[in-house]
């Protein structure tokens, strides 16, 4: 049994059979609808469903508030066609045909970069290349079946490894593995690349980013691509952390800083300790930024981190000007729970 979905304003029109997701059908069809977690959690692939009916499926009660479900929406990477289907959102166009596809990878190296943070370089089959935008994220597939999702660090133009900046969990299976295991030449299978964050061409508006923690990895990438380019907009990195010990690679962004006058470097600690003796900024990322700014209509902003600081930092941006389609984000949710598997 299959269904029809057309999709607004474009018209791309295609099937998918019953029990798929709206999402997983389209990523199948070539057809680039915008997404985040893929598990419900985010929120980046919420849409319209202007004619038929869908099965919600699994998905955070916050993330889809049941107003909104009156209102028509649901999200594409969860709700299932239960008829042919009308529905409307934004494409990413930029996607192209670029696929996601299955791949083994080798650790080549894994390096600690402060004390909770390990960055790993993987080195896909010498046949194989990763097409990829600068800030998008694989997913690794386990053979007990988990999928764990982190964003690629390095841009698309240094691509001899794939660069990950991995924060260790407490108690996460796949995390734990990497820090107290995993040793070097393990095989591993990754899924890639994936999701829509990555930097928009053509916009001439000043940018800002917002990291929280390793959301700092995509958004390297990203600002490496757009130095690579000689990309000189206005660019304004806000990187946020609890305490001093938990950045790494500080030295990178204050380099970009000193090369490029064009790009500014704010780094915020929330909660600094005593013997941090940090005289900088304090207090939450985005909260440095409202304080720095008051009317975000003429920029674009491409926010990464916990999923807190990115909805917080919609919220409160778009309260003063920001368009929606000018604010780019990946939110690190937590995976599901793979089926039959304790987490
Ligand atoms: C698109 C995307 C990109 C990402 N990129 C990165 C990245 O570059 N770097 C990075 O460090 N992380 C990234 N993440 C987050 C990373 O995927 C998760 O931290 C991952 O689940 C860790 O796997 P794990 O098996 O170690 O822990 P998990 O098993 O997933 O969880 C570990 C612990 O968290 C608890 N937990 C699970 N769910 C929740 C919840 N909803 N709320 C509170 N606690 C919970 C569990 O009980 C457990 O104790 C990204 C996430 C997404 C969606």
């Amino acid at each position: 049994m299959k269904y029809r979905v057309e999709i607004k304003p474009s018209g791309h029109r295609y099937e998918l059979p019953a029990g798929e997701t709206v999402l997983a059908g389209a990523i199948e069809a070539s057809i680039n609808l915008p997404y985040g977690c893929k598990n419900g959690a985010c929120g980046a692939c919420k849409g319209k469903i202007i004619a038929g009916q869908v099965d919600y499926g699994e998905y955070q009660a916050s993330t889809l508030t049941e107003e909104e479900k009156q209102n028509g929406y649901a999200l594409f990477c969860s709700a299932k066609p239960l008829s042919d289907l009308v529905i409307e959102c934004r494409e990413v166009s930029e996607l192209g045909s670029v696929r996601p596809k299955i791949v083994p990878v080798r650790l080549q190296t894994k390096e600690k970069l402060n004390h909770d943070v390990m960055a790993i370089y993987l080195k896909l089959p010498s046949h194989e290349k990763l097409h990829f935008m600068a800030g998008q994220y694989i997913e690794f597939i386990t053979k007990d079946g988990l999928r764990r999702a982190f964003s690629l660090a390095n841009p698309p133009h240094q691509d001899e490894f794939l660069e990950l900046h991995i924060r260790h969990v407490d108690g996460g299976k796949f995390t734990d593995y990497v820090f107290n295991q995993m040793p070097e030449k393990t095989i591993l299978r990754i899924e890639g690349p994936l999701g829509s964050f990555f930097y928009r061409e053509g916009s001439q508006k000043p940018i800002i980013f917002l990291a929280a923690g390793t959301g700092f990895a995509p958004i390297k990438g990203i600002i490496e691509h757009l130095i690579f380019k000689g990309i000189d907009l206005p660019m304004t990195l806000y990187w946020g952390v609890k305490s001093l010990e938990d950045f790494y690679l500080l030295n990178l962004p204050k380099a970009w800083a000193n090369m490029h006058p064009n790009f500014k470097f704010i780094p915020v600690l929330s909660e600094p300790k005593s013997t941090d003796g940090w005289t900088g900024r304090t207090g939450n990322v985005h909260q440095a930024l409202l304080e720095d700014m008051s009317d975000f209509s003429k920029v674009d902003v491409y926010a990464c981190g916990a999923p807190a600081m990115v909805q917080a930092a919609f919220n409160s941006l778009h309260e003063r000007g920001l368009p929606p389609e000018a604010f780019f984000s990946d939110a690190f949710t937590y995976a599901k729970p793979a089926p039959n598997v304790a987490k």
